[in-house]
């Protein structure tokens, strides 16, 4: 093949959105989602590998530990309190965030569950003082329309967003407690086939979705995608994460697309 084609190539995507809340508070406690890089507390940890729930150790957990880094958070009394310092248990569920997640779901005609239970997922690189992120499934299926076609929808979660990393040098990970804890609403759609411009609108359509409800924060950081590329008989799916623009997320897919179809 001469010249690349992404019909021909039979490129996939697999999209996956995180877009911030824009509630009066966090997910779990009371402290208001306020970004400043004034910090007036300090302390720092260090991550310890500990077994999961089947009795074995996360291999990911073994490898970050073995960089043996001490972690250092950084934080402010206005936007953080003994919650995201891992000192004191979660307070209850915010109200605002859980009905805000149940109308993102509802408009894109999602089915949602009667029980909703905040899960644990593993987090190893210390952007959370817990070494887990609490993780609600909210609803299965569902669709969007992005210019008379449906895409599907795989799960709505709503979740909690992580640490900001500050930096990272030799043995010291610097992180900030200001975002820890921000309501995130996780939306993972079908994959789809067809080309970045498809994709990209089919990004825009959601995103639109999301600021109609006029609660949803605005701005870089605020919205992220995670983006799985594969093409036809390639084998393996890349996922690339945290994608803050959609220039950039046509580009990805093309360059993707195109260094997994020279490896085949
Ligand atoms: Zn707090």
């Amino acid at each position: 093949m001469d010249k690349f084609s992404f019909d021909d190539v039979g490129v996939k995507v697999g999209l996956e959105i995180h877009q911030q809340l824009h509630t009066n508070k966090k997910l779990f406690c009371d402290c208001p989602p306020i970004e400043s890089d004034e910090y007036t507390k300090k302390f720092q940890r260090r991550l310890r590998a500990v077994k999961s729930e089947l009795g074995e150790y996360d291999p990911a957990a073994l490898f970050e530990k073995s960089k043996s880094k001490s972690i250092v958070y950084f934080g402010n009394s206005k936007s953080s309190c003994l919650v995201e310092e891992d000192e004191e248990p979660p307070h209850n569920l915010d109200e605002d965030a859980k009905k805000l997640a149940l109308v993102i779901a509802s408009s894109l005609k999602s089915n949602i569950f009667s029980e909703i239970y905040p899960m644990r997922k593993t987090v190893i690189d210390g952007s959370n003082t817990t070494g887990f992120q609490r993780t609600m499934l909210i609803s299965q299926g569902g669709f969007i329309d992005v210019e008379g076609e449906k895409i599907g929808v795989q799960s709505i979660c709503l979740e909690e967003d992580a640490a900001k990393l500050l930096g990272d040098k030799g043995s010291v990970r610097e992180y900030s407690l200001d975002r820890l804890g921000v309501p995130l609403v996780e939306i993972a759609l079908e994959p789809v086939e067809g080309s970045p411009t498809k994709i990209k609108k089919i990004a825009l359509s959601l995103g639109k979705l999301l600021r109609s409800t006029k609660k949803v924060t605005r701005g870089i950081g605020s919205i992220r995608q995670d983006v799985n590329v594969s093409v036809k008989n390639g084998g393996a799916v890349v996922e690339v994460k945290g994608v803050q623009q959609l220039d950039q997320l046509e580009k990805i897919i093309e360059f993707e697309a195109k260094r997994q179809h020279g490896l085949v």
